[in-house]
């Protein structure tokens, strides 16, 4: 089970983060956030304490009229005390709100232990604090957009129980300097793999491809690209479980091929060496090896657990071990995944289809995409109206490690996006709404900065 967040039990409590925020101080438990988790006793302890109190409320509420108007009134007047706030508030600021001194509210701040210039700024949870002790409730601007963001980092957070884990297919990306062959290498396995199981079959191009090999399944990226590589770590989207590193023999490691180690190493992910162009009179694998080995890439032959596979995309050479290589890696990762619950992957690929519309591919990392779900994906959402699998196929349902294009998207989505099933139409629309929000806020800072620093160079 996951952990429940302070704004999360207030809301169940029926109170305010910042009300439960006090009574977990006077608790002595010591919160920073209304973003924190709770432990499970003290969320108990925090359950009954308050119910208690609810209860004994109750009794006098119901009991007599007067009661209810007094409630009114108090209710009226905390109205006109409220005040709303962002993630931060200078000091001076804060005090024109609730209509104090500046000079007072700083020892106010001294006195909790906060050493703050009047133009300094105080994070929200400080001056909520102070606030209240002037009898204002401050409430975030921020909190609905907060609460969002949450339910997305809960929905990629979310670890699934051990048992219900299911294997899922690896999902390889190929990777190499220019021209040593990553193309033709990807062709000739869609290519030995397509004619036979489908002779003549038409292979769609939607950025990535499943082939079959001893009856399991393997994904192939098809943007090789370090550049796609690098900016979805960037975002944070991790997709690949292997790298495969091609390196033609007849020219042996280059600039780009040192680059694609260190990418695969920052990120983890065991590489294959496909040494590819052994067909060629001027191959030299034994240099390969011996280049590689110099970056850390030692065959098993010498001790080393790289595994070097020579292949010759263009005469069709070494593909079947190659691929059996990939799948025995595979298997020592134990690539599991729970397909039985909301969807979530990551946007590989996307563009704007005249006929179609917004047109994305994904990569379904947990769960299982259903036609018909409501997703978000960036700051582009909608409900799937079809999905189509890399063979031209319409589908209904897309399972772990499966890539998939799916149609329906308010908008094209950047690829290394995070796409993910909410409940419905209306959160998605939410969660799109509040992340432009947000985009737009940011830009606009960025532009009054620039401005801002324009007039200082002027002065
Ligand atoms: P990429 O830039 O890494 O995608 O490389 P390509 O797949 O486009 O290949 C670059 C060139 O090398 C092309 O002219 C290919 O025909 C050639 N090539 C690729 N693999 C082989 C191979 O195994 N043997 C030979 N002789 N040429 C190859
Ligand atoms: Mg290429």
């Amino acid at each position: 089970m996951t952990k429940i967040r302070v704004y999360q039990l207030a809301k169940k409590l029926g109170m305010s983060s910042k009300e439960l925020m006090t009574k977990l101080h006077e608790l002595d438990v010591n919160i920073e956030s209304h973003m924190n988790t709770l432990e499970d006793e003290v969320v108990d302890l925090l359950t009954e304490l308050i119910n208690e109190e609810k209860d004994s409320k109750g009794k006098n509420n119901s009991n007599s009229k007067k009661s209810n108007v007094k409630d009114k009134r108090e209710e009226m007047q905390t109205e006109k005390n409220i005040i709303h706030i962002g993630k931060k508030i200078t000091v001076k600021d804060l005090a024109d709100k609730i209509k104090v001194n500046p000079t007072q509210l700083i020892s106010q701040l001294i006195a909790l232990g906060v050493m703050a210039a009047i133009n300094q700024e105080i994070d929200f949870d400080t001056a909520s604090i102070v606030a209240s002790e002037y009898g204002y409730e401050v409430k975030s601007i921020q909190v609905e957009e907060e609460e969002n963001e949450k339910i997305e980092e809960d929905l990629l957070d979310f670890e699934d129980d051990p048992e219900t884990l299911q294997p899922r297919p690896p999902i390889v990306t190929v990777m190499g300097h220019v021209d040593h062959g990553k193309t033709s290498l990807l062709d000739a396995i869609r290519k030995t793999n397509v004619t036979a199981r489908e002779a003549g079959g038409i292979t769609q191009h939607i950025g990535a491809s499943t082939v079959i090999v001893n009856d399991k399944k393997i994904v192939f990226l098809d943007t090789p690209g370090h550049e796609a590589f690098t900016s979805m770590r960037a975002r944070g989207a991790q997709v690949t479980d292997i790298a495969v590193l091609v390196v033609a023999a007849d020219d042996g490691v280059m600039p780009q091929t040192v680059e694609a180690i260190n990418h695969a190493k920052a990120a983890n992910v065991p590489i294959i060496v496909a040494v590819n162009k052994i067909d060629k009179y001027e191959a030299n694998p034994e240099r390969v090896k011996q280049e590689l080995a110099e970056h850390g890439l030692l065959p098993e032959e010498w001790g080393g657990d790289t595994i070097f596979v020579p292949v010759s995309a263009l005469k069709k050479q070494g593909i079947d071990e190659l691929l059996e290589m990939i799948l025995l890696v595979a298997e020592m990762q134990e690539l599991k995944a729970n397909p039985n619950r909301k969807a979530m992957g990551t946007i590989i690929e996307a563009k704007l289809d005249k006929g179609r519309g917004p047109v994305a591919t994904v990569i379904v990392q947990k769960g299982t995409l259903n036609v018909g779900d409501a997703v978000i994906a960036g700051t582009a959402h909608g409900r799937i109206r079809a999905m189509i699998d890399d063979k031209g196929k319409r589908i209904k349902k897309a399972t772990p490690s499966m890539p998939v294009e799916i149609l329906g998207l308010s908008e094209v989505p950047d690829a290394g996006e995070h796409l993910y099933v909410v409940e419905n139409d209306k959160k998605a629309r939410e969660i799109a709404e509040n992340r432009k929000e947000k985009l737009r806020t940011e830009q606009l800072k960025a532009t009054q900065k620039v401005s801002l620093d324009a007039l200082f160079e002027q002065i």
